[in-house]
């Protein structure tokens, strides 16, 4: 069977070599007799498994001794919430730095809990860049610092980050989590829906300053840090199927070398990408400014929108799939998550290589 060239943006492409051990283990995890779905979430089975998840992100992310890390549901979107209910009290201001999408629904989230500023925004560029680090307007009496460290529909990252000495650093990396090697104890709190780079949906993962990690006695238990953190993130049932498919993601990370590989590849792959968009005249235009590129997204247009819808029928013709933008902005995007091979990528810059050379040769031909 041939795989697809997968690029979609989220759910998105899992290792192979992972999809293959869990086909392995379907019927009969550890020699139990039984599915990871069938088993109990307080059985020791799956006590290693959740475990060992936990353990190998410490591992390959360096994440240090005074942070926690939670598995929660809910998706990134419900961390909108999360955090301000339990981060930002009264008398105290959130800020937000503007950067896309997801950016703003945070935003929009956290006003409904509390007071929130706008820290930077770069709506005026139709978020193709990340302002600069001293362009932030952090409010006096700031709770946190909240940003999109990479901004999956309109396609930027950021390349450093925000040094407040006393205000934690929030970050949303759903999209960039583990792609690449960060400090995380620049930040007081990172969390990331997995379906992007670290697993299937079903399981939000939220590292936390444990001081951050406070009584809040007015919250639901559900919405409280302070019950998953206290409960090992088994207050509940939690996703064991999701948790079981991180914990093999995370161990294909390390097998294949850790953060370092990883982002050489990523760096890699990316370069493809934008090399082609870069050499191609002005047949495909980058949305993202080069300084503020992402090495996750890739967006780009061609020259007009048939141009674009021909470009993507084509592709899809190919055996391309998901690169449609988000529907919200339109034209085209490649994500290329940790899980997307190298290989996929080079066909993705040949193809867009041949389909420019196709073109330019009819459009010449016509004007002859
Ligand atoms: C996908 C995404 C989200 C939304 O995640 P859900 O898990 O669907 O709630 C939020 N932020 C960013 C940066 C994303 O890429």
């Amino acid at each position: 069977m041939k795989r697809a060239y997968n690029f979609n943006a989220g759910p998105a492409a899992l290792p192979e070599a992972v999809l293959a051990k869990a086909q392995e283990e379907f019927l009969n995890i550890n020699g139990s007799g039984m599915s990871v779905m069938e088993i109990s979430h307080r059985s020791k089975d799956f006590e290693s498994i959740i475990n060992k998840a936990k353990s190998l992100l410490i591992e390959l992310m360096d994440i240090p001794e005074d942070y926690d890390v939670l598995f929660l549901q809910g998706g990134a979107s419900l961390q909108f919430s999360m955090i301000p209910m339990n981060l930002l009290p009264e008398g105290k201001t959130a800020s937000y730095v503007l950067t896309g999408s997801w950016s703003e629904k945070a935003l929009k989230e956290a006003e409904k809990v509390g007071t929130c500023e706008v820290a930077a925004s770069a709506k005026e560029t139709n978020y193709s860049t990340i302002p600069a680090l001293d362009e932030l307007n952090v409010a006096e009496n700031a709770a946190y610092l909240h940003i999109t460290s990479n901004n999956t529909i309109f396609g930027t990252q950021w390349k450093d980050y925000p040094e407040t000495v006393e205000v934690p650093v929030i970050a949303d990396m759903s999209s960039d989590i583990l792609s690449k090697k960060i400090d995380v104890s620049k930040f007081g709190l990172i969390y990331a829906g997995a379906q992007k780079n670290l697993g299937p949906s079903g399981v939000t993962v939220v590292i936390i300053r444990k001081d951050l990690i406070q009584k809040n006695a007015g919250l639901p238990t559900m919405l409280s840090f302070q019950t998953h953190a206290d409960n090992d993130s088994l207050y509940n049932t939690p996703p064991t199927m999701s948790i079981y498919l991180l914990s093999l993601v995370l161990q294909w990370v390390k097998d294949l070398g850790g953060l370092e590989e990883i982002e050489r590849l990523n760096e890699q792959k990316a370069a493809l990408l934008y090399n082609t968009i870069d050499e191609s005249n002005g047949f495909y235009k980058g949305h993202a400014r080069p300084d503020s590129r992402s090495y996750m997204n890739v967006t780009f247009t061609l020259k007009n929108e048939d141009l674009t819808k021909q470009f993507l029928a084509e592709a899809k013709e190919a055996g391309f799939v998901g690169l449609n933008g988000h529907r919200s902005v339109g034209g085209c995007r490649a994500s290329i998550y940790n899980a997307v091979p190298l290989v996929h990528c080079e066909e993705l810059a040949s193809f867009m290589k041949k389909f420019q050379a196709a073109h330019t040769r009819k459009t010449s031909e016509q004007t002859v």
